[in-house]
């Protein structure tokens, strides 16, 4: 049985953070999805196609490394997929309390599901899509902050 992990998020855009996780992830399982969600609820910066096309772009270098866009429950995705595990990123406490009740109600819907939380390397726990667009709507620098593949679209979007 080979082990399918997904990676859920928005992904908004994608941010060096990110890709540490995955690029750790992709070592553990034989296969990674990540998972760009469609939510109605949140306001995206770029379409759903656009992030997952920057994911794509960035990681095309890892072979068992796939995307894929979802809108619904992520447990229905990860059953219809046959994966065992939903991995999220932890960085500050604050993002325990999210995950832990996330967590919760994941497991209360779908039992089998293994939710795996990885930490954010201390060079990285700061980095959010939220924090880097409010970089690039500033004019900072964004190297260091997103993949080189992100810098251009993010600057043409922000400049908009
Ligand atoms: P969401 O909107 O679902 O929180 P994000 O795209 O912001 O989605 O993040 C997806 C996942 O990646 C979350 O589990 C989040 O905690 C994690 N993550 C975000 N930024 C980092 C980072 N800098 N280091 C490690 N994990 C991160």
């Amino acid at each position: 049985m080979s082990r399918i992990a997904v990676y859920p998020g928005s992904f908004d855009p994608i941010t060096v953070g990110h890709v540490d996780i995955i690029t750790r992830i992709a070592g553990l399982f034989d296969e990674v999805i990540v998972l760009v969600s469609q939510s109605s609820q949140k306001k995206a910066l770029f379409t759903a196609e656009e992030r997952k096309a920057l994911i794509e772009k960035t990681l095309k270098h890892i072979p068992n490394m796939k995307v894929d866009i979802f809108e619904g429950l992520t447990t229905d995705y990860v059953r219809q997929k046959k994966a065992q595990v939903i991995v999220r990123g932890l960085r500050a406490v604050v993002d325990f309390e999210y995950e832990m009740t996330m967590s919760s109600i994941n497991q209360k819907l779908a039992p089998e599901i293994e939710t795996m939380l990885v930490f954010a390397r201390p060079e990285f726990y700061y980095i959010s899509s939220r924090g880097v667009k409010e970089v690039a709507m500033n004019g900072g620098a964004l190297e260091g902050l997103v993949p080189p593949t992100v810098v251009q679209p993010l600057l043409e979007k922000t400049r908009k």
